[in-house]
């Protein structure tokens, strides 16, 4: 299809402003619904424009740091009232570049809501701790202060929350920041920098570089001025982030890849597992760092349940997300396809019984995009690599067990440690099972996914490296605790050695 209207041409934001990138070549960002369909072209940055990035970050710092947080905390209400009012537009555009359904999409820019008006209340919280000195006539307090300008690179399964996410506790704590967004999805990262420039944001505070990893992202992991680095996204971009930031001594925080599980108990309502296990594997066409990818049933309701699941799995319909009708979009781009593609056929040569879908769409309507069936593998063991393996499709491996005990060796028994839920309606299970399951996230008679910004998020083992996003632990990964003791004795007061 061509068009004599030249497609619109965005552009990175530094220093305020909307600029090109140093060496004018852009990229084009395509619907993964329809890859006729250009949404614009966006700037391919190097290390040049990161620099310019980093340098109006760094001069911003000076008068952000020391602007009182309840004025920082009004920009950001007034940038939550602009995604508020442009919830729908935002919405549309996201399906439009990211493919996942417009409820989905709503969701991702409510979450962005969320976390901008939580963090906005964070502007007149922010609290320290006071605590009684051992010494007479001295005070000793805590608090936080910021740490600088702090580099964000994110992916493009959440394009406007996880940004929001990584943003708002670092603008609130009085940090500036350079936002490097997953290049499949740039366009609900301008959306985002736009509410807040227009909410009042002074120039430097928050730039945005648009472009690849390797390109873009290195740079800004390696810059010197650079001492905070937030990442989301595969366990090997985030192994290479981690070495880049090593030598320098760089705080950075990790959110990866999960395999994460629903455990069906015998005494489940089965009804509503089916319902989470469909939700939880397919929402997001099964790209959520949450995804339900595995489902581990219980043998005396193991047929029932897969049957059941199956069933459900073949009735989706999956196309275009702005279609009403639909219930699944494509997947991202052609290599997130040929992966997931390529674990049907792994899935089938280890034996695991393919129980619904299995094939890429390519008829009709699907022609034009990035289309799989929604494929459930039913009977694997769980050493199978797609039992073990993060796939981030629409794939779901289901696993026969025979009691609680061997369905939480199962769920630990992956390097990731993201979510896990369990369907059961025994207070015992529930509550051994929310203690026993080794991940950051526990749900009981809810499916994998579904986090609130009010509640750490993150994982364990090679999900993370300890730290969380979101509520309060965010605001922890943002900001440096300084000890502050005021003597006011007049004369000299050893601790430890005066107060024996
Ligand atoms: P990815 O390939 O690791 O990319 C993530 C981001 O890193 C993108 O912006 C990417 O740029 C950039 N990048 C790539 N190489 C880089 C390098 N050498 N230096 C600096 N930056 C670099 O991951 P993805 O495929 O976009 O996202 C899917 C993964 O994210 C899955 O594993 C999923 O589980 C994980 N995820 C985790 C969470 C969580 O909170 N735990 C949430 C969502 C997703 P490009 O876009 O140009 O490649």
């Amino acid at each position: 299809m061509s068009s004599t209207v030249a497609p619109k041409a965005y552009r990175n934001f530094i220093n305020g402003e909307w600029v090109e990138a140093r060496g004018e070549k852009a990229y084009e960002n395509r619907n993964p619904a329809n890859t006729e369909e250009l949404i614009g072209m966006f700037p391919v940055s190097g290390a040049e424009d990161v620099e310019a990035a980093v340098e109006a970050a760094k001069e911003a710092y000076k008068k952000w740091r020391l602007t009182p947080a309840p004025k920082r905390a009004e920009i950001l209400f007034r940038a939550a009232e602009l995604l508020v009012q442009r919830k729908e537009q935002y919405s549309k555009d996201m399906t439009r570049e990211m493919g996942k359904v417009l409820a989905e999409t709503r969701g991702d820019v409510q979450e962005a809501i969320d976390m901008t008006y939580y963090m906005a209340g964070e502007g007149r919280r922010l609290f320290g701790q006071t605590t009684p000195s051992e010494l007479p006539n001295k005070f000793a307090m805590s608090v936080r202060q910021s740490i600088g300008v702090c580099g964000m690179i994110t992916p493009w399964n959440f394009p406007m929350a996880i940004p929001s996410w990584k943003m708002m506790p670092a603008l609130v704590s009085g940090n500036t920041v350079v936002l490097k967004p997953g290049e499949d999805t740039p366009l609900s990262s301008y959306n985002l920098v736009q509410a807040l420039t227009e909410a009042g944001l002074p120039r430097g505070v928050v730039n945005l570089v648009n472009g690849d990893g390797p390109g873009a992202g290195a740079p800004l992991v390696k810059h010197r001025d650079v001492p905070v680095i937030s990442f989301t996204g595969s366990c090997g971009t985030g192994r290479e982030i981690a070495a880049a930031c090593a030598p320098e001594f760089k705080h950075y925080s990790l959110e990866m890849g999960g395999k994460n599980i629903i455990i069906v108990m015998d005494d489940a309502n089965l009804d509503l597992a089916v319902d989470g296990a469909i939700w939880g594997g397919f929402g997001t066409t099964g790209q959520r760092c949450t995804a339900a990818s595995r489902v581990a049933v219980h043998r005396a309701v193991y047929k029932e349940f897969v049957e059941r699941f199956v069933e459900r799995a073949r009735a989706l319909r999956a196309g275009d997300g702005l279609d009403s009708a639909v219930d699944m979009g494509p997947l991202i781009n052609e290599g997130q396809l040929k992966t997931v593609m390529n674990y049907v056929e792994i899935g089938k040569n280890e034996g695991a019984r393919l129980a619904a879908g299995g094939n890429r769409l390519t008829e009709g309507k699907y022609a034009k995009g990035w289309f799989h069936e929604p494929t459930i593998f039913a009977d694997c063991t769980p050493k199978m690599r797609i039992a073990q393996e993060e796939i981030f499709g629409p794939v779901v491996s289901v696993l026969p067990v025979s009691s609680l005990d061997e369905a939480l060796e199962v769920a630990n028994g992956v390097v990731y440690g993201l979510s896990a839920s369990i369907y059961t309606r025994n207070v015992n299970r529930a509550f051994a099972a929310a203690r026993d399951l080794y991940t950051g996230i526990v749900y009981v008679n809810a499916p994998t996914i579904g986090a609130e910004t009010h509640l750490p998020f993150g994982g364990t083992k090679q999900t993370g490296n300890g730290h969380r996003e979101a509520a309060i632990a965010a605001i922890d990964f943002f900001t440096e605790w300084k000890t502050i003791y005021i003597d006011y004795s007049d004369r000299l007061q050893r601790a430890q050695i005066d107060n024996a």
